[in-house]
């Protein structure tokens, strides 16, 4: 007997029948779930980003300033810093303007938080439940 290939065609009601689907990445993968999750606890737990309650949170402690790099999925907080931070202070040097200077200085927001950029103390952070910061080790950039 002839077998008569399978074609797609137009279904009765006119949309375009496909015969066969490939399977779409329609599921969220975990990090794009648990970001959802971040931001919702930020938006019931803190206050609006940016505000001045918001900027009161930080202590002004630094430690999110020091370079950092990525080790596997694991982000590695490192023993040297950003070169505008005072380490005198550890007060940014620049932070009014601290984005168009330092182009690897992120607002605070949930793809930073999801990432474990922030230590594990950060007021931002310190109620999260499940919150993992970056593993620290006690190396500088030019040491690692
Ligand atoms: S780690 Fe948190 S508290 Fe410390 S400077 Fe960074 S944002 Fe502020
Ligand atoms: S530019 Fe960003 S990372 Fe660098 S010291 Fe200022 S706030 Fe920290």
């Amino acid at each position: 007997m002839k077998r008569r290939k399978k074609k797609n065609r137009k279904s009765s009601s006119g949309n375009f029948h496909v015969s066969s689907l490939y399977s779409l990445p329609l599921h969220k993968t975990d990090r794009e779930l648990r970001k959802i999750q971040i931001k919702e606890w930020m938006d019931v737990n803190l206050p609006p980003v940016g505000s001045k309650e918001w900027e009161d949170l930080c202590t002004g402690c630094g430690k999110c300033c020091c370079d950092k790099v990525w080790r596997g999925k694991k982000l590695v907080a490192l023993a040297s810093f950003c070169k505008f931070l005072d380490l005198e202070t550890n007060r940014c040097s620049v932070y009014k303007n601290r984005f168009s200077y330092e182009p690897l200085c992120s607002q605070i927001d949930a793809e930073i938080i999801e990432m474990g950029a922030l230590p594990e103390d950060c007021p931002y952070v310190v109620d999260l439940p499940g919150y993992k910061g970056p593993l620290v080790i006690e190396r500088t950039m030019q040491e690692f």
